[in-house]
């Protein structure tokens, strides 16, 4: 694990930058704020952990950074490159390099292909098949990396377990050698034994080709074991990011806190008392509270925070909060 986040150094740019990114939905109900300017950044073999409450905009960084989805405003960056606006080769070159895990592999699996076919996919869409030979190569190739043994290709998707077709996922992102993966929930389905074998596989594949991750789950605990750095997300926004550390041990902004304490086990000494308890349900993301969006949750809530949006400051050392207390 390196002691200093690439980020940090200035020496290059960064991997993967979004920067004040909006993303709003327009439906029936008004205007879904998912995100409202959010800046992160993901150093080359870096993993940052994304984490917050369900509906807080980490699916939606995921479409932004792959421009599944575009954005409103602001920009994103890969490897020095703004592709905000891109389209055509250099869209096509971004899905090549930044691959995706997704939560639920089954879905994401074509149930009639074989595991080979589902394997082979990314290699034709990129037009980099080569021959059959060279295919059944690369496949197995993959499998190997993954766990699974090569005649494995020969099967279907329902044959697998939940662990074994994560797996799967895993291996598909990797048939392009990406630089970049983004696990959403990637591990919030599986069994707690088999979660742990699949980030220990997430992990050994980080060593062996020094790909970063964008690793995101709304379980703090699971984002603490794989993050270099963490970014904790609120409402459609960034409140706080830094080595991860520097969150883990000394958390500034009272929802990390909240977070924290509400953890079964193995809380931080930080939080244990007194004990931030997070209170109701997240606001209504079509009318984010004015101020600080936390404030109606907060225990610490002043008047300054009801009016005045707080931003994201630097608290040394590549601490970073949104909170006028901390
Ligand atoms: P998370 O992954 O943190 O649970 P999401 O990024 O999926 O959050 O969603 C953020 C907010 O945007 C939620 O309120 C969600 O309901 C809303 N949202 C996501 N996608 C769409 C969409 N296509 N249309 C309308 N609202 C959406
Ligand atoms: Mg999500």
């Amino acid at each position: 694990m390196s002691a200093l986040p690439v980020t940090l150094t200035a020496a290059e740019p960064p991997l993967l930058q979004l920067s004040r990114a909006v993303k709003h939905y327009p439906t029936a109900g008004g205007v879904v704020h998912a995100l409202d300017g959010v800046d992160l950044a993901v150093g080359h073999g870096e993993t940052l952990g994304l984490v917050g409450e369900s509906g807080c905009g980490k699916s939606t960084v995921a479409r932004v950074a792959l421009r599944l989805v575009p954005l409103d405003s602001g920009q994103l960056h890969f490897d020095g490159q703004d592709l905000s606006h891109a389209g055509g080769a250099a869209l096509r070159d971004l899905r090549a390099r930044l691959q995706m895990v997704f939560q639920d592999p089954y879905a994401s699996l074509n149930p009639r292909a074989t595991i080979g076919r589902v394997l082979r996919e990314p290699l034709i869409v990129q037009g980099r098949a080569g021959s059959a030979a060279e295919q059944r190569e690369q496949v197995a190739w993959a499998l190997a990396r993954v766990g699974l043994s090569p005649d494995m290709a020969e099967r279907h998707p329902h044959e697998f377990s939940g662990g074994q077709r994560q797996r799967i996922g895993i291996a598909r992102a990797l048939m392009l050698r990406p630089a970049m993966i983004v696990c959403d929930e990637a591990v919030s389905a599986l069994d707690v034994s088999v979660r742990a074998q699949v980030l220990n596989l997430l992990l050994g594949l980080r060593e062996e080709f020094g790909v970063a991750y964008l690793f995101i789950s709304h379980d703090l605990g699971v984002v603490r074991h794989m993050a270099d750095r963490i970014a904790v997300m609120y409402l459609g926004q960034v409140v706080e990011q830094g080595p991860r550390d520097r969150v883990w041990g000394t958390p500034l902004h009272p929802y990390t806190r909240a977070l924290m304490a509400a953890m079964p086990v193995a809380r931080p000494q930080a939080v244990r008392a007194p004990r931030t308890l997070l209170q109701g349900d997240p606001p209504n993301p079509i009318d984010p509270p004015a101020g600080c969006r936390f404030h109606p949750r907060c225990p610490l809530a002043t008047a300054q925070c009801r009016t005045e949006a707080p931003l994201l400051r630097d608290a040394g050392d590549g601490h970073q909060v949104a909170c006028h207390l901390a």
